[in-house]
């Protein structure tokens, strides 16, 4: 937390009996929309809200790489893009790539390395860009939840879903999928990311941290994180469910 985020939050409530400063419960997620298969002209694709978050996920591949000397002979390349729209935040993002959006890029790749079946297309690659139209704390989780449902939408194999939700420590209490304020002004904020195969969860596919938890408080948060996750998944597959029904209606 910054010095002046440090002031401020002698100023600002976040827990209200057993209530939050939105009205939700500890273990309440935010209202999630998913839809899947929204751009003609990415082989995958995907809308989600998450809160506040609005983010589109596109998915393009497997597809010849360029430039060629990044191909591996073994399996497919994957490149992933997490992009701040300048107004999609407060205080206007200067636009490209940072240091944030740059280490968000990278773990959320190695999160999706974990389901991708690369190995099925040496040579080629599968390019993944997610856009942030409008930020509101756990972008990057909303992010990889649309980019999971974009590459199922591009028919890309995978070994099973990846799902992400972070859980937030605010004012002492562990909270799940927490918006801005919880986010700014709680004592830490822990984004997961869970590979799930076959409706269970198998393994954790990133896990990241800042601020500081007791050892039950991070016990509390996988709890809390795995409820949360499961209750993502089921609205990813609803919506990849709903664009398989109305494209087989379409195609009678
Ligand atoms: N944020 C911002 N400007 C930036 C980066 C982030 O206002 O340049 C806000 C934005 O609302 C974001 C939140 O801070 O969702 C939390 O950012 P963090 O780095 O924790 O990533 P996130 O929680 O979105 O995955």
């Amino acid at each position: 937390m910054s010095e002046s985020n440090e002031e401020k939050k002698d100023e600002i409530q976040l827990i209200f009996g057993d209530k939050r400063l939105d009205g939700r419960r500890f273990d309440e997620l935010r209202n999630i929309k998913i839809e899947a298969g929204i751009l003609k002209r990415a082989d995958g694709s995907c809308y989600l809200e998450m809160g506040k978050n609005i983010v589109v996920a596109a998915v393009y591949g497997p597809r010849e790489v360029h430039p060629r000397h990044l191909q591996n002979p073994s399996k497919a390349v994957i490149r992933y893009r997490y992009n701040m729209a300048p107004f999609s935040v407060e205080e206007r993002k200067r636009p490209g790539p940072d240091r944030r959006s740059v280490e968000i890029s990278k773990v959320s790749r190695e999160a999706l390395e974990a389901v991708i079946m690369k190995e099925l297309f040496p040579r080629s690659g599968i390019d993944i860009f997610v856009e942030v139209l409008q930020a509101d704390a756990g972008s990057r989780t909303a992010c990889l939840n649309a980019a999971s449902v974009a590459l199922v939408d591009a028919g890309v194999p995978m070994k099973g879903m990846i799902t992400s939700v972070a859980v937030a420590k605010a004012d002492g209490v562990m909270v799940l999928d927490p918006m801005k304020e919880e986010d700014n002004y709680g004592e830490a904020d822990i984004p997961f990311a869970f590979l799930i195969r076959g409706g269970k969860i198998e393994s954790i596919a990133l896990l990241q941290m800042d601020g500081r938890v007791t050892k039950d408080e991070l016990r509390e948060a996988f709890k809390l994180a795995k409820k949360g996750a499961m209750e993502i998944y089921k609205l990813q597959k609803e919506a990849i469910m709903k664009k398989y029904i109305s494209e087989s209606v379409e195609n009678g």
